[in-house]
């Protein structure tokens, strides 16, 4: 077992990471570890863009308000109100950094996106937002002083008397564990989409950073709301693939099996209602009709706006013989985004000294319930620098739980041995977009027998399949112990909304 000493350790190459980075660089030696190739991450896929109040009608006022309503009332407002006032600053420092945000008529295009009360989002190439972010700073990252290590993958945390001091990998996601050791590790791991049988989400994102945190006895927060897309494309033998809400904002139209424009029958907002009504009334409309989808309708635009607009869903369709300017568009909800995480404060200390969490694995409370849209790359560009700004300052303040939940689960006899596939079936029926106190109870179980049964060690698969058990199980409790409706966490058996459970529910191995 080699070891190797640096200032910052992170883990992740998507912005949160590849952004945490270069600022760290200027203060010390940075070693990023990542578990794929540099662009390997949800990052490169975000299409729609990142919102900031730059318009001239806007305001940070306006755009903190419409997170908080978002976020059905457990927004942290204090993460919000940092967000919303840094918002036009962190757009500035990608532009400083190369990003080139689309313009129209000499001004910077926004974008319409759901409960937004207004076009804030700003977007690069059209809807490849994420794929410039992703390339601009991953082509700074080749800095004298960073070091980017692919095909690693981060298989523990290293605690100390109580501190992290650094990270294990598996080098080529295989072999004997090498030791990596820093002043400041910095979670920046992403998301846990591949949990769920449908998602928007690329392969790396099996929820690593929440289960090592949890596992090296960190605080994890929410991990029952988890944001189901309604819109990704459902075309036989076509990859996972997002259509971004954005199309929607343009004036494409959802409609029934039967050609019916039906959003309008759930919600006074349309087809630009929160996404966790949209992805509801999907599926109720899926199941009405016995369709096993619903499409997009874009094809009254006008075609060379909508493919210049959105050159890449264009392509990608006509790729798979769809030409979405004479044919609508398939689809159907599928996993998308991580409200909860490892519990940060706001400047993004975890419950451990010496670990940071930034982006989709960290959880500030900023998102609340459900996360308005676009409201994620720029959480980690605000909070990013807020993490490095920190570590400058040393000690710790980092948060502390007001109250732990125990896992309860007893684990089940029936629960055979786990397979990805088993756990992404058993997670998208009885986790997903709607649960009940039977369907959670008999996951719970399930995951409960197979954290018993887990091997230690193995190569990435192994690893990763403990990861999203571990998960698995945090986000069945949690959806257990939440007994309400609340954003995009919906129980059939607890239909309203409870101002008993304004709460986080919050998980700590060390406390069980
Ligand atoms: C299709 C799609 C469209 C989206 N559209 C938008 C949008 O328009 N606007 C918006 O704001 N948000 C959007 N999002 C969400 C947004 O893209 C993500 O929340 C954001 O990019 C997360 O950035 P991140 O750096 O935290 O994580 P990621 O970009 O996912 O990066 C995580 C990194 O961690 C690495 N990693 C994971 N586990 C390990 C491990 N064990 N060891 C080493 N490395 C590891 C991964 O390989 C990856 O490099 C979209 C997401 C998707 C999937």
């Amino acid at each position: 077992m080699t070891t190797q000493q640096y200032d910052y350790i992170v883990i992740g190459s998507g912005i949160a990471g590849l952004y945490s980075a270069l600022l760290a660089v200027e203060f010390g030696s940075v070693l990023i570890l990542t578990k794929g190739g540099i662009a390997d991450c949800n990052t490169q896929y975000a299409q729609g863009g990142i919102a900031a109040a730059v318009g001239p009608e806007d305001s940070p006022n306006y755009h903190f308000a419409d997170t908080l309503a978002a976020g059905a009332g457990l927004c942290n407002e204090e993460a919000a109100r940092i967000l919303a006032e840094q918002g036009p600053q962190a757009i500035s420092e990608l532009v400083r950094l190369g990003v080139i945000f689309d313009t129209a008529d000499g001004e910077v295009a926004l974008g319409r996106e759901a409960a937004h009360r207004m076009p804030r989002v700003l977007h690069a190439g059209g809807d490849a937002t994420g794929a410039r972010i992703e390339l601009t700073l991953s082509s700074l990252a080749h800095h004298s002083r960073i070091h980017v290590q692919e095909y690693t993958t981060t298989s523990r945390l290293l605690v100390e008397g109580g501190r992290v001091v650094g990270v294990a990998g598996l080098v080529n996601g295989e072999g004997d564990e090498v030791e990596y050791l820093a002043t400041h590790t910095i979670l920046a791991t992403g998301g846990a989409g591949r949990l769920y049988r449908y998602t928007t989400n690329p392969e790396v994102t099996t929820g690593d950073g929440v289960a090592l945190a949890y596992q090296a006895g960190a605080a994890v927060m929410d991990m029952e709301f988890y944001q189901f897309h309604p819109t990704a494309l459902r075309l036989p033998g076509a990859p996972p693939f997002l259509i971004t809400e954005a199309m929607r904002g343009e004036g494409a139209v959802l409609r029934n099996a039967h050609g019916e424009a039906f959003m309008t029958g759930y919600h006074p907002q349309g087809d630009l209602a929160p996404r966790d009504v949209v992805s509801r009334s999907l599926l109720t409309e899926m199941r009405r009709t016995g369709a096993g989808n619903v499409v997009l309708d874009a094809t009254h635009m006008p075609s060379e706006r909508l493919a210049a607009r959105f050159p890449s869903i264009y392509n990608f369709c006509l790729t798979h013989g769809l030409d979405i300017t004479r044919d609508p568009i398939p689809v159907s909800p599928a996993a998308h985004y991580m409200m909860g995480g490892v519990l940060t404060n706001t400047d993004g200390e975890t419950t451990l000294p010496g670990l940071y969490a930034c982006g989709e694995v960290a959880c500030t409370g900023l998102h609340g319930a459900n996360r308005l849209a676009s409201n994620s790359l720029l959480e980690t560009v605000v909070f990013g620098q807020r993490v490095v700004r920190r570590s400058l300052e040393g000690g710790w303040s980092g948060p502390w739980p007001e109250g732990v939940f125990p896992l309860e689960a007893e684990p089940s006899e029936e629960a055979g041995a786990p397979s990805i596939e088993g756990l992404q079936a058993l997670n998208w029926s009885n986790v997903g977009i709607i649960r009940s106190r039977e369907g959670l109870e008999e996951a719970a179980g399930v995951f409960a027998a197979w954290e018993a049964s887990a091997p230690e060690g193995g190569d990435r698969g192994d690893r990763e399949l403990a990861n999203m058990v571990t998960l698995g199980r945090l986000m069945a409790e949690s959806a257990l112990v939440r007994q309400e409706s609340r954003g995009a966490h919906f129980r059939t058996d607890f239909p309203e909304t409870s101002e008993a459970w304004l709460r986080h529910t919050v998980f700590m191995k060390q406390a069980d």
